[in-house]
């Protein structure tokens, strides 16, 4: 017996050893403990999740084409000499359209760093616009978040025209606009006609048809993808859900998965890769009360969707989704890249497990890696200030240390572009890295990560205070009916906004 045990255990650790040794940047991160044992169908977004879009060639296309139509509803020719700078624009700022301001605020509202145009603002300046340093997100009729990767050319186009207007002699400077003769142009119709200029570029299609004529140009083809799908549908339902149309879907999927089999290999057809497939879905509405389902194939592609005929459908909802595939809300886990989207509205409207996807982390972790030195000093200083204060209460600390604190903060935001990380500024979190922990329970830069990890592996979370402390080498019987006779177990993975007592993380 004693001899039996010894081998369990071996095994377990040789797993967990296995998994905890996943490299760095294919790492899947944890917010909530999740078990893909119990997972009993999987859902894809399309754009940005299965679509790997190339960076920045694709974002330069969407500026271009917006910055154009910009041109021709009557702003100035001179707009025609910006190009997209990828190192401006970071993923969740807010636009305050009164000020024309890009901000990038934590959680609560509180001002991390602000821009009018390409000028920041320093910190008095910051208080002639905000005296608290704070604004209401809550207000969206004034503030509009740049959720997502599509919003990173609108949010650069509308740091080119704040700039532009602003150094344009031809223009008066004023609070909340511009003066040019007896024309007023505030800062919120700008926003609303580069609003108006991103729905042109999507609506029209003019987006879509660049793409779909540039596919190698724009779009990265992972061989890897065909495996991922393949290895999921043997254990679960798999489901795409995408807002893209039809031919469009078509055109991308049949790029991503049918030209890119070994050569020699029969080719599949993409569609046999899912037991659903849904477009247009209008999501967030998806996961509420939905639209009115339309068919679009009467293929039979799958004996497990109820309604033979309708594997390949249009709009619809979530709750047709659970009902076509047999399968109740927290059996699955939806994988997806926008926050709001696909993560937070599965998550509180339909109880949803949650993967987001997160092409940036590739970088985040590039410079964690590289600048791991000005981490360890923010938090040596950090340290020496919450000594100091314990020490010497009601004292003033030394003006250099706040001042180091200040340049670090500078020297670590350069590193990922001139708005800084998606995820921090110093060591204060963003707004989008709070609603990360809050609705995501996994996250990676790309799902292919997925499959670094077998397909009944326990995530854990990161201890916290409100947690009973986990406990490491339990071994059970999964009771599954698979190869597998026991389920895997893991320490804790480190995240990248988590303290964990484990492993170092940024913020730790
Ligand atoms: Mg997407």
């Amino acid at each position: 017996i004693a001899c039996a045990q010894t081998t369990h255990l071996f095994l377990l650790m040789r797993l967990q050893t296995s998994a905890e040794f996943v490299m760095f940047d294919h790492r899947v991160f944890v917010n909530r403990s999740l078990t893909l044992e119990n997972i009993k169908c999987y859902g894809f977004d399309m754009d940005y999740t299965l679509a790997t879009y190339k960076s920045p060639d694709y974002e330069s296309l969407g500026f271009e084409l917006m910055r154009d139509r910009m041109v021709s509803v009557g702003y100035p020719h001179e707009l025609l000499r910006y190009t997209y700078d990828p190192s401006f624009p970071t993923r969740g700022l807010v636009i305050d359209t009164i000020y024309g301001n890009l901000l990038k605020v934590d959680a609560n509202g509180n001002i991390l760093v602000c821009s009018h145009g390409f000028h920041f603002l320093k910190g008095d300046q910051i208080h002639s616009y905000y005296p608290n340093k704070f604004i209401q997100r809550d207000d969206t009729d004034r503030f509009y978040i740049l959720n997502t990767l599509f919003n990173l050319s609108e949010t650069y186009l509308y740091a080119c025209l704040v700039d532009f207007f602003t150094r344009c002699t031809r223009y008066t400077n004023l609070l909340k606009g511009y003066q040019h003769g007896d024309l007023f142009m505030s800062f919120r119709s700008m926003f609303q006609d580069v609003r108006d200029a991103m729905d042109f570029i999507h609506d029209t299609g003019v987006l879509k048809e660049q793409t779909i004529k540039n596919l190698d140009k724009y779009l990265s083809r992972d061989p890897q993808l065909p495996q991922l799908l393949t290895r999921i549908k043997e254990i679960a339902k798999v489901f795409l859900a995408t807002n893209s149309d039809y031919n469009y879907t078509e055109a991308i999927m049949t790029y991503l998965l049918e030209h890119n089999n070994k050569p020699g290999s029969e080719i599949k057809s993409w569609r046999s890769f899912f037991d659903l497939i849904v477009v247009d879905t209008r999501k967030p509405l998806f996961f509420a009360e939905g639209t009115v389902l339309r068919q679009v194939l009467t293929l039979r592609l799958n004996p497990t969707c109820m309604l033979a005929d309708l594997c390949f459908l249009a709009a619809g909802s979530s709750d047709i989704v659970c009902d076509l595939l047999d399968v109740k809300g927290k059996d699955i886990l939806y994988i997806g890249d926008h926050i709001f989207g696909d993560i937070l509205k599965s998550k509180k409207r339909q109880g949803w497990k949650t993967f987001l996807v997160v092409p940036e982390l590739a970088k985040e972790l590039q410079v964690w890696e590289e600048k791991k030195n000005l981490f360890e000093e923010m938090k040596h200083l950090e340290s020496f200030l919450a000594e100091f204060y314990k020490l010497c209460p009601g004292c003033v600390a030394d003006v250099p240390v706040g001042l180091c604190l200040q340049v670090l903060t500078y020297r670590l935001d350069m590193s990922y572009g001139q708005m800084g990380s998606l995820l921090r500024s110093g060591s204060r979190q963003t707004l989008f890295a709070s609603q990360l922990m809050r609705y995501a329970d996994l996250y990676s830069s790309t799902c292919i990560n997925l499959l670094h990890y077998p397909f009944n592996y326990l995530f854990m979370a990161p201890p916290t205070c409100t947690q009973r402390p986990p406990v490491f080498f339990h071994s059970f019987h999964s009771g599954h009916s698979s190869s597998h006779s026991f389920r895997c177990l893991t320490r804790p993975l480190p995240t990248l906004l988590h303290q964990s007592s484990l492993s170092p993380t940024i913020l730790s």
